[in-house]
């Protein structure tokens, strides 16, 4: 397979968060001896470290608080409007870890599956919470790979209106991060790594394999 470059307009929407406890324990998940069980306690640790960097730049608002000594103003974030959105199924390997930093986000569901003969993505469950309008959404997918199944989660999103959509995957490649940046400009990509290329399958590599097998263990 031709080795892709990112495109020069797709660069600036990625943000690669290479923090050395975000890279120690992906090293940790791509090795094929990792269990189930400590798959997906990484991928929890590392969803929770991610959240910070894609959180970075949530709106705060000031309340007023009293602390054992006096009364002050104090900056808090409204959890409520932000909204993680799931692709089925690995994404949902992602929620704990996130959820345990914003414990008051509200949790979308996407399913999608890819239809042999017309080669387009079908859905087969979308549950997204009330008034999206108001909400700012992160999509969560472990591996952006073909990016095909990202463009369409975020295409019927986008139909739910929401404030802005940002997109969170473990890994991506070059391919994975055009194809979702032509599609939809407007959305920053946040990944911990940016592999070589896609094997004949559609597999990330390096990668880590199937990470809907890895973290529910089918395989
Ligand atoms: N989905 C996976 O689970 N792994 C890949 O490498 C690509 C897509």
């Amino acid at each position: 397979m031709t080795i892709v470059a990112i495109s020069p307009a797709a660069r600036p929407h990625v943000h690669l968060i290479d923090h050395p406890l975000v890279q120690h324990k992906l090293t940790l998940m791509r090795k094929k001896e990792a269990s189930t069980n400590s798959f997906r306690s990484l991928l929890n640790e590392l969803s929770s470290l991610m959240a910070y960097e894609v959180t970075r730049d949530m709106a705060t608002q000031d309340v007023q608080i009293e602390t054992p000594l006096e009364v002050m103003q104090a900056k808090m974030i409204d959890g409520k409007k932000l909204v993680f959105v799931s692709i089925l199924r690995a994404g949902n390997g992602i929620l704990d870890g996130m959820l345990s930093v914003v414990p008051g986000a509200r949790v979308g569901h996407i399913g999608l599956y890819r239809d042999h003969e017309t080669l387009q993505a079908v859905e087969y469950y979308f549950k997204m919470p009330k008034e999206m309008e108001s909400r700012d959404v992160v999509v969560v997918d472990p591996m952006l790979a073909t990016g095909n199944s990202a463009v369409a989660a975020i295409t019927r999103i986008k139909q739910c209106k929401p404030k802005s959509i940002k997109f969170m995957c473990l890994l991506t490649a070059p391919v994975g991060i055009n194809t979702l940046h032509e599609a939809h400009p407007d959305v920053e990509i946040y990944t911990a790594a940016i592999d070589r290329e896609l094997n004949e399958h559609g597999y990330i590599l390096p990668g880590l394999g199937d990470a809907g097998d890895r973290i529910f263990g089918t395989q």
